[in-house]
């Protein structure tokens, strides 16, 4: 599944989340935006600061965000899929016991 990539504005407040990485195109890096003790990319281009709760980009023009919510969803959906079975196979066990 292809992720949408959004490039960070200098001028916009900079998206953080549990799902939202920020990518490198200098370095191709990839890094957590809420990471726990603070990441930088490769090349350092993007460095995210934890202590002071900021976010640092020496050149916007390879500075992108993407949110990694498609991976979740497909995790849920197997989830339900695999609930929704186990229910029809107990029913049909449950109709074949009773028999
Ligand atoms: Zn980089």
């Amino acid at each position: 599944m292809k992720l949408e990539k959004t490039k960070i504005l200098r001028d916009a407040p900079v998206p953080a989340g549990g799902d939202i990485y920020y990518l490198c195109s200098l370095c191709g890096d990839r890094i957590e935006s809420i990471p726990i003790h603070g990441a930088a990319c490769e090349c350092r281009n993007i460095i995210v600061d934890v202590d002071a709760g900021r976010i640092s980009i020496k050149n916007y023009e390879h500075a992108w965000y993407v949110e990694d919510r498609a991976s979740k969803q497909t995790y849920s959906t197997s989830i339900i899929l695999f609930v929704v079975i186990a229910v029809t196979l107990s029913c049909f066990a449950y109709f074949l016991g009773g028999q």
